[in-house]
């Protein structure tokens, strides 16, 4: 039975959550979305499960609908403890949905007290007297002012999550998290007895972080970046199934590189990548034109291949390159075509061209891969890079190992390392 139960609000996030506890020894699988009996096998030996949701930017209604949905499923997996799971940048619209499903799971779990902790140190995401600082500038100057779905437009926490919540928001200052967990727990008490129902926590350095999971052990419900799951391992550690939690089964196959994400890191990776690699390019206004000639090339050049090297096919393009495409074709139809060629491809490449170990790099491309293949849920490996585990997928079907990239993640040579570290 798995101790801890985790809802995340997008897919690569929840990747990034999985790992963290994979990290602290939790064994841990990621389901794609509540699973159905087909994965029952797959979660019996399992310290800690993540439902990846992809209720970020939907609206407040069925976002909560379905994280409801999510936890209702966790607790009857008989869970102790639940994490809900958003961005170190608290990405949220002006209608939430971190502050309605806050309240929701809150009110589900008859819970009246609970935390808000995007801090992530380690990717320089740190909260001070309840501002969230993004690279060591105040989120609003961090270019998340400016998110074409989430624009943060007020770096103070303790003001946007009181505008998201009916509960009363307070503040844990860095002097208490400083002074350790029993400050914090007294903290919390206080906060508690003058009507607070959410606590923003302040924390700069991994420590803090720790501090405050040892602080929120037992709390029922938390709510953070992924950064909190290390400061919460301490509590279970003594009720871990044992044994090294990122160990996968070895997969055998052919490799591909699919990438769909135009971010400034993967661009680098893909320049770097084919140096080394036999490499196909995507182009949106091809696709628009001929589509299956395009998606035809591409496997041919995999077809010719595969059988001695991994093959990078890619529609990653410069800003320019993108704005054009976009231009021609709508926002939301040059990233569709995109998505849908990545996703027929992957599909024939594992269905007809023997391809088994697959790296994915851009989050909306890794959901379109995923969905292609019908992947319903990840035990999850060891790290490549931080946030980017191996994973290796669950439930019928032959087996394929996954390696999902959200954009900016990654060193240059991740898709060339990141083979060495497969199982
Ligand atoms: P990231 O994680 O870097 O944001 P995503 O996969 O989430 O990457 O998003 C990238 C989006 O850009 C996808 O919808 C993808 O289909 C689209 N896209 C990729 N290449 C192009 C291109 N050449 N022209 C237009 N859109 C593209």
């Amino acid at each position: 039975m798995p101790l801890l139960g985790c809802i995340a609000d997008d897919f690569t996030g929840a990747t990034d959550l999985a790992s963290q506890l994979v990290s602290i020894g939790m064994r841990t699988v990621q389901t794609i979305g509540i699973p159905d009996e087909g994965l029952a096998a797959d979660l019996e030996d399992i310290d800690a499960v993540v439902v990846a949701l992809k209720s970020r930017t939907l609206p407040a209604e069925t976002a909560v609908e379905q994280s409801l949905a999510a936890l209702e499923w966790l607790k009857a997996r008989g869970c102790e403890q639940f994490y809900f799971k958003y961005c170190s940048t608290f990405d949220s619209t002006s209608e939430g949905n971190i502050g309605p499903v806050t309240d929701a799971l809150m009110d589900a779990l008859d819970v009246s007290f609970t935390v808000a902790c995007p801090a992530l140190p380690a990717n320089r995401r740190t909260v001070y007297n309840g501002y969230l600082f993004a690279g060591g500038v105040p989120l609003n100057e961090s270019g998340m002012q400016d998110h074409p779905l989430t624009p943060m437009t007020d770096a103070n926490l303790v003001r946007v999550m009181d505008s998201q919540t009916r509960h009363r928001v307070g503040l844990v200052e860095f002097d208490c998290v400083r002074r350790g967990s029993e400050a914090v727990r007294s903290r919390f008490d206080t906060l508690r007895a003058d009507g607070v129902g959410v606590a923003v926590l302040d924390a700069i350095e991994q420590q803090d972080l720790e501090t405050l999971g040892e602080a929120c052990r037992d709390l029922t419900l938390v709510t953070a970046g992924s950064g909190l799951a290390l400061g919460l391992g301490a509590r279970w550690r003594d009720q871990l199934t044992g044994g090294d939690a990122a160990r996968l089964p070895a997969i055998p196959g052919r490799e591909v590189i699919l990438s769909g994400s135009c971010s400034r890191a993967t661009l680098a990776q893909i320049e770097h990548t084919k140096a080394h690699y036999p490499h196909y390019r995507l182009d949106a206004l091809t696709l628009a034109e001929n589509y299956q000639d395009q998606v035809a090339e591409a496997l041919a050049l995999a077809r010719e291949h595969l059988d001695r090297s991994p093959v990078l096919i890619h529609a990653s393009a410069s800003p320019d390159n993108v704005k054009r495409a976009q231009q021609l074709l709508g926002v939301q139809a040059a990233g569709e075509i995109v998505e849908r060629a990545l996703g027929e491809i992957a599909g024939a490449l594992v269905n007809e061209l023997g391809v088994r170990r697959l790296l994915v790099a851009g989050g909306e491309s890794s959901g379109a891969v995923v969905s292609a293949l019908e992947v319903k849920g990840l035990q999850i490996g060891p790290s490549i890079d931080p946030g980017v585990p191996w994973t290796v997928t669950l439930g019928t079907g032959e087996r394929l190992a996954l390696a999902l990239k959200s954009g900016n993640f990654g060193s240059e040579d991740f898709m060339t390392k990141a083979w060495e570290t497969m199982p």
